[in-house]
């Protein structure tokens, strides 16, 4: 029977002993008085004690029940193993310790079971993600590649030749080796500074785990360049370089890496992990401590693109790269206003190579920051060059690329070249590319406002009117939309470009933008613009990009 039943048999009898007491006194007070009174007062003394009996039983309820039954409750909660029942008994009596004792004990269940979590997910001996949470985690990140519709890189990695270290020097060599091979993993990873790389600490980061033996894996969840593998695993094999130690023997190993892609290799995770290995041996074949794509074609890109990053490393340190500039002219005036600085690569046997050839590498190794940085200030001390040579209102344009907005603050960059330059803001024009914008948009948001805030204009390049909305066109300090070259090749002959260069005009000309059309060839393609309101044209009919020093003669006959 609960306590709460027994307290009324508990208290009834009780409630009797004031009522007898008082009942007694009252009879030999009322013993004088006729009989009724003495009844009355009796029955007055019996209701006291009842009524007394009432309060003590809510009383006893209120402070004792209640709390017992909150213990009962948390100690069942304790049993069946949950560690984080709440318990709100905080009084300093006997319950009260009782309570504080559950607490102690949840704790303790609590830091059991967090123990007993980790030893089940990680790897005793490197502490890195076991062999089980690897499986969960790229299951994970597997159906969040395909909901983002993203590109997803798994890479096995291989220790060359670690059985002679356990076979020579015996396990505890074998073991330092794989301690230390983790810790410089880890660093390969937080080393990566790539563009678009996830936040290392979020839950979908890179990760890196140890399937067993001497074997690891490498996540990389969300890569926009699927070189961007080759980068990591070339990495890992550098940081197997400097020998390792044990004790004072020198040792020294090297890594063959396999590599696979989601979903170009496979969609399954069982299907990677297989491809990842097979790609894992033929890296053993091909002569150990090296990588290697699951699909060829994939290692003979990656060997291409790896000598082009090279060699642009290279042509950096060596000056190799120039800037070109292409005339703006201004229908209006028949004037040359601005000049768009474009950069050439002049290769020792190539001869001159084009941007097209190596921005996008330039922009996947992160090379376009210091190539970018170097384009705007020489294009900035070009400007002030042809200001003082009397070129006065020639503006200089220059492309900037989404990358550098992610890696950089370009307002203070911009501001810096100015002043080194001794060149005005509104000598200055830099041109973003829409797909950049769309892409980046938060670090763009961010440092437009900026820019414009020193005073250089902002130019929106490649404009298009794919992009399913047009309303960013309002939230962007754009003065200026560059028409795409492909829209303004078929304006003369192709009813939908010359139905979207006219609409482009229309949307400039209703928010006060400038408009530049580009890759204008033919004198047709320029009255088709010119009658719809084009100020600007920039293209091979005025002229195509040309070294500085033929500027000044272009300008000062540059009208048409
Ligand atoms: P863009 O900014 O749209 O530059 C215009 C491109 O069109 C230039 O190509 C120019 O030479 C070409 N062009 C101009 N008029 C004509 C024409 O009438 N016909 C034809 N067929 N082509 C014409 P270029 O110099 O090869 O540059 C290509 C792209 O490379 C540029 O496109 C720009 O996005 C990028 N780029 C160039 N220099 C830099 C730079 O310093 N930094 C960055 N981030 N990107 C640059
Ligand atoms: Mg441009």
């Amino acid at each position: 029977m609960k306590l709460e039943a027994k307290l009324p048999l508990i208290l009834a009898p009780l409630s009797l002993v004031p009522a007898v007491l008082v009942g007694t006194l009252a009879w030999r007070e009322a013993s004088p008085l006729d009989g009724d009174a003495a009844l009355a007062l009796l029955a007055v003394a019996l209701s006291g004690g009842v009524a007394v009996a009432a309060v003590t039983f809510l009383l006893l309820r209120t402070l004792l029940t209640r709390r017992l039954r909150a213990l009962q409750q948390a100690a069942g909660e304790l049993g069946r193993g949950n560690a984080l029942v709440p318990l709100d008994v905080q009084s300093r009596d006997e319950l009260g310790d009782l309570a504080q004792s559950l607490r102690t004990m949840g704790h303790h269940l609590r830091q059991s079971s967090e123990q007993s979590h980790y030893l089940a997910y990680h790897d005793s001996l490197t502490k890195l993600p076991n062999r089980l949470m690897f499986g969960e985690y790229l299951k994970r990140a597997l159906a969040h590649a395909k909901r983002g519709g993203r590109t997803l890189a798994l890479l096995f990695v291989d220790l060359d030749d670690f059985k002679h270290i356990n076979d020579t020097l015996g396990h505890a060599a074998g073991d330092q080796v794989l301690i230390e091979f983790s810790q410089r993993l880890l660093h390969c990873l937080r080393a990566d500074d790539y563009v678009g790389r996830p936040d290392p600490a979020s839950e979908e980061g890179d990760s890196i785990a140890r399937l067993g033996g001497d074997e690891f894996t490498i996540l990389l969840p969300d890569i926009e360049d699927a070189f961007r593998a080759a980068t990591v695993a070339e990495r890992v094999i550098a940081a197997t370089v400097p020998p390792f130690w044990y004790g004072d023997q020198e040792l020294h190993i090297g890594a063959s890496i396999g590599i696979t892609l989601y979903p170009s290799d496979g969609v399954q995770a069982e299907t990677l992990i297989k491809n990842a290995d097979m790609a894992m041996y033929h890296a053993k074949a091909k002569g150990k401590n090296t990588y290697q794509y699951y699909r060829e074609d994939m290692n003979v890109a990656a060997v291409r693109r790896l000598s082009l990053e090279t060699a642009l490393r290279r042509a950096l340190e060596r000056e190799e790269f120039e800037v070109y500039f292409q005339p703006e002219l201004d229908l209006a005036s028949g004037r040359i206003v601005t000049v768009e600085a474009l950069i050439r690569w002049r290769h020792p046997e190539d001869g001159l190579v084009l941007p097209g050839q190596f921005i996008t590498v330039a922009e996947e190794t992160g090379l376009i920051v210091p190539i970018g940085q170097w384009v705007l200030t020489t294009a900035c001390r070009q400007a002030a060059a042809w200001r003082d040579a009397g070129l006065a209102g020639l503006a200089v344009a220059v492309n900037v690329s989404g990358v550098q907005f992610m890696r950089q603050e370009l307002p203070e960059l911009v501001e810096e070249a100015l002043r080194e330059a001794h060149l005005a803001p509104t000598a200055l024009e830099i041109e973003v590319t829409q797909a950049a914008l769309m892409r980046v948009e938060h670090s763009v948001v961010r440092q437009l406002p900026a820019l414009k805030e020193l005073g250089v204009a902002i130019a929106m390049d490649g404009f298009e009117t794919g992009y399913s909305s047009l309303g960013y066109l309002r939230r962007f300090p754009i003065d200026k939309l560059k028409i795409d070259r492909s829209f303004v090749a078929g304006v003369t002959t192709e009813a939908g470009d010359a139905a979207i260069c006219s609409a482009i005009l229309a949307i400039a000309k209703s928010m006060g933008l400038t408009v530049t059309a580009e890759g204008v060839e033919e004198p047709a393609q320029l009255e088709f613009l010119r009658e719809r309101g084009c100020r600007l044209i920039q293209g091979n009919l005025v002229s195509p990009a040309v070294p500085a020093s033929a500027i000044p003669a272009l300008v000062q006959n540059g009208r048409r």
